[in-house]
């Protein structure tokens, strides 16, 4: 099984992917923590995307492309954070045809745009483990330290103000066509977002037929 997640920037795909990935024993694929990790690395392909991640735009599709196909493998895979564009999802598609394999569903998780700004003005993350927080609602324990690895809670650069601002509109214009081209091909499930993050799992385990 393949399953993509989509949702605007805050809509919890990291963490509803993260939990449904463990429920369905899928591969979590998330394509900002692998650019993550490449920035924190220092590699070549870290310092080109990090140019673009710290404004909250997109890094150009053939870079992703490149990265994602290293990753398609087996399948059994749950992408988070990909495709963002028609032009990753038509790629997507191509590679998985190649490799004899399908997408079985994209699900598109629906969040409120107020409840979206609401989300990612309070979010930080571990850096070591990327656990994320909500510094307003759900802090950790102790101050901006991780409650389950110890590692140092931060705001991450593209959760600062003028780039959530820029996320919000490069998602509307370059990732949110994506929705139509799986709603075309019959392939997406549109699903509330909204809710504590128990009951919006209980809603994807339920629209990925768990
Ligand atoms: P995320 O953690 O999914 O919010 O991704 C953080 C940042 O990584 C995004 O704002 C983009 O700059 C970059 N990124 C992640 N996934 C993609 C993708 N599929 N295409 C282009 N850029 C991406």
């Amino acid at each position: 099984m393949n399953i993509v997640l989509l949702g605007p920037p805050g809509a919890g795909k990291g963490t509803q992917a993260t939990r449904l990935a463990a429920r369905l024993k899928l591969t979590h694929v998330a394509t900002g923590d692998m650019l993550r990790y490449e920035v924190a690395n220092g590699t070549e392909l870290g310092r080109l995307a990090k140019t673009y991640m710290d404004r909250g735009d997109l890094v150009p599709d053939d870079v992703i492309v490149g990265m994602i196909k290293a990753r398609l493998g087996d399948g059994g895979l749950l992408l988070d954070g990909f495709p963002r564009t028609v032009v990753q999802a038509e790629a997507l598609d191509t590679a998985l045809d190649e490799a004899g394999q399908n997408l079985d569903r994209a699900i598109y998780l629906a969040v409120d745009r107020d409840e979206l700004i609401e989300r990612l003005s309070g979010r930080a993350v571990c850096s070591k483990c990327q656990r994320s927080y909500n510094l307003k609602s759900a802090p950790p324990a102790k101050d901006m330290v991780c409650d389950a690895c110890g590692g140092g809670v931060v705001v991450r650069e593209d959760d600062k103000p003028s780039a959530i601002r820029n996320r919000m509109a490069v998602y509307e214009k370059q990732t949110a066509p994506v929705l139509d081209y799986y709603r075309n091909g019959g392939r997406l499930t549109e699903m509330n977002g909204m809710g504590t993050p128990g009951e919006v799992q209980d809603r994807l385990l339920a629209a990925a037929g768990a």
